[in-house]
């Protein structure tokens, strides 16, 4: 019978954080299982766009305690040789006259009082910044020079190495079965590789929340939901020197980056596809489909009306109904800790969130409050939707 202080189900970015920040905390008797590979889960199909733009306060606190970290990831984890492969390149957003541009207005006020960096930009300072695109529609023009965007998959892998010289012991191909409880307490797991013995078990399993759901009979408001990303090759360069750029006034709020040389990485910020099962293969993007992308970014980037698409992939979003996480205990089942339902903004808030959870199991006050994340608020109707409607911009 094995014997720690804390379990982690699941070895994705948020879970390799929380195994992180354990061990920073002094609680180094700790496994962490996953039924695949270290970041093998969502976690290896992020765009990786880091903002604290948010219209959700909360999330704002959240992504500028993380962002502190990824400014200095090597600083951050205590080791030189890690790295968030981090492209500071800033971000850009911008709202054409019309419902987006009071949130908008809203947040960027929100985030300066939050002593975030952040500028309100003329259309030529906009274009200079991004000359590929074109900006003589919009009303409000925000940049957060401190943004851009890093590789989640490098992130939780260095997560994970840094929790491993600190003494966490991390098991792959190993999958959870089961949370053993007795008397409404957690006791441990049963895997496919034999039981571990734990009073505390963190679950950061994404879109395999319903797992716990399974286990505890507690609901987890989680549905797996597909989105396309595609990397269009246009006939300018995107370099990775030009901002990050959210456009709140095409139909699919796009969200765009640079994917190196003439290569745009570009995907809608609405709702996607919901899929019955969590089932994480990956799916077919139809020519409709590209054809709807296309023209949005045409309609933004002139000359990538020529663009020819070079490659494209799908990923799966844990989404909540109100587009946010659940963070925090189970109060009825003791030893429980939660963290899912990012709904497609996880990583750039992944080292904040594995910090709170951390202080969460071990009892301890959290950096940031995240009692407005408990899943209550699913029964009370404390909901944090954001001002831009359904999608990940939240
Ligand atoms: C297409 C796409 C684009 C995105 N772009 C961005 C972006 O630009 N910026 C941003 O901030 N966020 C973005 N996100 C969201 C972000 O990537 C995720 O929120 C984050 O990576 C989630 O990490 P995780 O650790 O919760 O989940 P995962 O990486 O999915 O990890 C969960 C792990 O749990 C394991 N697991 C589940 N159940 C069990 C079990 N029973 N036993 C053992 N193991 C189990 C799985 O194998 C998996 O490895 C994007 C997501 C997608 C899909």
């Amino acid at each position: 019978m094995e014997q720690y202080d804390a379990i982690i189900i699941g070895a994705g970015v948020i879970g390799t954080s929380v195994a992180y920040h354990l061990a920073r905390l002094g609680c180094t008797r700790v496994l962490v299982l996953d039924r695949t590979q270290i970041g093998a889960g969502t976690t290896s199909q992020s765009s990786g766009i880091l903002r604290t733009h948010y219209s959700v306060i909360e999330n704002v606190r959240l992504a500028q305690a993380s962002w502190k970290a990824f400014t200095d990831f090597a600083a951050y984890l205590g080791d030189e040789e890690a790295s968030a492969g981090m492209v500071k390149c800033g971000y850009l957003i911008a709202a054409p006259e019309g419902a987006k541009l009071e949130p908008l207005a809203a947040a960027l006020r929100a985030q300066q009082d939050q002593g975030i960096e952040v500028q309100l930009l003329g259309r030529s300072e906009a274009s200079s910044l991004l000359p590929i695109a074109r900006f003589d529609d919009a009303a409000l023009i925000g940049y957060e020079p401190e943004a851009g965007f890093a590789d989640a998959y490098l992130v939780a892998t260095s997560f994970a190495r840094t929790a491993r010289h600190l003494g966490v012991k991390i098991m792959e191909g190993v999958e959870v079965e089961e949370l053993l409880l007795e008397g409404g307490k957690v006791t441990g797991v049963r895997t496919s590789r034999g039981v571990f013995h734990a009073a505390t078990v963190i679950s950061t399993q994404n879109i395999w929340a319903r797992d716990i759901e399974r286990w505890t009979g507690i609901p987890s408001p989680v549905v797996p939901e597909r989105h396309s990303v595609l990397a269009l090759e246009g006939p300018e360069a995107y370099t990775f020197r030009m901002p990050v750029y959210k456009d709140l006034g095409s139909p699919g709020m796009l969200y765009c980056r640079s994917y190196g040389g003439n290569q745009m990485l570009v995907s809608e910020g609405i709702v996607g596809e919901t899929l019955p099962e969590p089932d994480n293969e990956q799916g077919d993007i139809s020519m409709d489909y590209m054809v709807e992308i296309g023209e949005q970014v045409a309609e933004r980037f002139p000359s990538f009306d020529a663009a020819g698409v070079a490659s494209s992939w799908t990923g799966v979003y844990d989404v909540t109904p109100d587009w946010n996480p659940v963070l925090g205990r189970l109060p009825d089942v003791q030893g429980l800790v939660v963290g899912y339902g990012f709904s497609g903004h996880g990583f750039k808030l992944s080292p904040a969130v594995g910090l709170v959870l951390a202080q969460c199991a071990l009892g301890l006050p959290t950096e940031v409050d995240i009692q407005p994340y408990a899943l209550e608020r699913f029964r009370n109707g404390h909901l944090l939707t954001g001002k831009y409607g359904l999608g990940a911009v939240s």
